[in-house]
């Protein structure tokens, strides 16, 4: 039991931490002993006013400021981060979950952003064409925003935040984040680190909150853009409200991530493969592989291979050097172990069962241990909705043109991998696949943040992936300008439509 008061996590608004005004607050636990941590203020709409506020007044210096000086700035959040990496880790295991080593691959996953910005000035040149008529020349330029929204979701307390805030600060925006509830800390660690990396106050906020503080942001005339990344139902329905009130929006959802395993696959990597995409961070990634397609005759060995493995994992505390940490709140373990219920009341084979599972941790965390699932077949609800949970099933197939078809026929297309030696089937697989991220005997094809992250259909509402060159047009507009300077050549009265000449 907790002895000590919880602590408040704030918001933070223009270079300091603020109380906030609605009264409402909500309890962050820490999933691996199943303690309330702290409690996190919920946002009122004058707290939502004061937020876009302190962006709006900060917008103008910001936008103006040199690159080389916002590249300073970026350059020194990377150092600090760097040096304080191990911080920031503490923090998302302390309220996400996830074990230490998988959180300091998030932050690092995260700071590869942060280092692509740092190349922003050579990311925002613009083109120039000389004598586009007669000594006329034409040139374009990509400007910032104004205040842009970052919507986040638990999963990744500061990489989904980072996979947006360096590109839109970079590029001139001032940022109005809103973390997850869940995870509130990571947020205002990071709007600390970036006052002491030099940027000024208001350029980058941070509202805590919950509907009410999405709500605000999405409707807020002042917020030019909305970056969101969390469940489907609300990526549609952020996508939608955003894009109503005049807004750009780029909102990523869900996903059920498939795995085809080929007959010529290398069986023992394949199975390593699928218990790190499968189990990592229990299941709570978008990119988790949670449906394994076995092609031929390989399911049988290719199942004893994946059971032995998960069978040894490790799951506790994440700060214990486990393998795999417990789920996010005591709600998501009994909805996990609901589908894992579900699976077995509906023929298919439980190879490992997670519930109930050894841990290595004190009170009474979240946990689910490592699941496998054979014999599942695509009408299943552990087939059809996404688990978001250390739960794996194994589909049987004949045919590479079934498992195709079955990964086609997913609502969702956000990632998907391929185990084979055959270089032809992965190469008519990449081309054939409506999936945005793949992998060829790569289980969680996450793109570098020099290439662009974002899936098809139900896993991204809007056309513009996150960051790489589509996140820095995303968070800038063009402008074209055409100029000519006093000539002779370019007097006389002529009400006609201009013509190159
Ligand atoms: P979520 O949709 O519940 O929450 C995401 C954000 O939306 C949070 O900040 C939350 O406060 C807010 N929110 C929740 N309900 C809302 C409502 N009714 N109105 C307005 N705002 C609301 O998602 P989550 O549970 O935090 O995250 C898990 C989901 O995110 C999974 O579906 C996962 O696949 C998805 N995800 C997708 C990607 C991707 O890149 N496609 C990456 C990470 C996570």
């Amino acid at each position: 039991m907790a002895t000590t008061q919880p602590t408040t996590v704030h918001h933070w608004i223009d270079g300091s931490s603020v109380d906030g005004t609605s009264g409402r607050h909500g309890d962050v636990t820490n999933p691996a002993t199943g303690e309330v941590s702290s409690t996190v203020a919920f946002a009122s709409q004058d707290d939502v006013e004061r937020a876009v506020a302190a962006a709006k007044a900060a917008f103008p210096a910001w936008r103006d400021t040199s690159l080389a000086r916002r590249t300073q700035v970026l350059f020194a959040f990377r150092e600090l981060l760097n040096a304080r990496a191990d911080e920031l880790a503490a923090i998302i295991t302390a309220e996400h979950g996830k074990v230490l080593s998988d959180a300091a691959g998030e932050v690092a996953r995260g700071q590869e952003v942060v280092e692509f910005a740092c190349g922003i000035p050579h990311l925002l040149k613009g083109g120039f064409t000389e004598n586009a008529s007669t000594k006329v020349d034409v040139h374009s330029v990509r400007q910032p925003l104004g205040p842009v929204a970052i919507i986040s979701p638990f999963n990744f307390p500061a990489m989904v935040p980072m996979w947006f805030f360096p590109v839109a600060i970079a590029a001139g925006n001032t940022v109005v984040l809103k973390p997850s509830e869940k995870v509130p800390t990571a947020a205002v660690w990071m709007a600390e680190l970036w006052k002491e990396a030099g940027l000024p106050d208001g350029v980058f906020n941070v509202l805590q909150g919950d509907k009410v503080a999405v709500d605000g942001l999405l409707t807020h005339p002042d917020v030019k853009s909305v970056s969101f990344v969390g469940s489907t139902p609300i990526a549609k329905y952020v996508y939608e409200t955003g894009t109503a009130h005049g807004k750009r929006v780029q909102a990523l959802g869900g996903a059920k991530n498939h795995m085809i395993v080929l007959p010529d696959a290398d069986l023992d990597l394949a199975a390593d493969q699928a218990i790190n995409a499968g189990f990592g961070s229990a299941g709570e990634r978008c990119m988790a592989i949670s449906a394994v397609v076995a092609v031929g005759a390989v399911a049988d060995e290719f199942v004893a291979k994946v059971k032995e493995r998960a069978e040894a994992l490790r799951t506790g505390d994440g700060t214990r050097g486990c393998d795999m940490g417990p789920l996010v709140t005591a709600q998501s373990r009994d909805r996990v172990a609901g589908f894992v219920d579900a699976g077995e009341a509906a023929g298919a084979t439980l190879v490992v069962d997670g519930r109930n599972p050894d841990v290595d941790a004190e009170g009474e965390g979240f946990f689910v241990g490592p699941t496998l699932f054979d014999h599942v077949t695509p009408d299943m609800s552990i087939y059809t909705e996404e688990i978001f949970g250390p739960v794996l099933s194994v589909v049987r197939v004949e045919t590479y043109d079934e498992a195709l078809d079955l990964v086609n026929a997913n609502p969702y297309g956000n990632g998907t991998a391929i185990f084979t030696n055959d270089g032809g089937a992965a190469r008519r697989f990449q081309n054939e696949v409506e999936v945005g991220m793949i992998g060829i005997n790569v289980p969680v094809p996450v793109p570098m943040a020099y290439y662009s992250f974002g899936g098809w259909k139900s896993s991204l509402f809007g056309d513009t992936h996150a960051h790489g060159t589509e996140g820095v047009h995303f968070f800038t507009r063009g402008k074209v300008v055409t100029t000519r300077w006093l000539d002779p050549s370019h007097g006389g009265v002529d009400l006609g439509f201009p013509q190159n000449t």
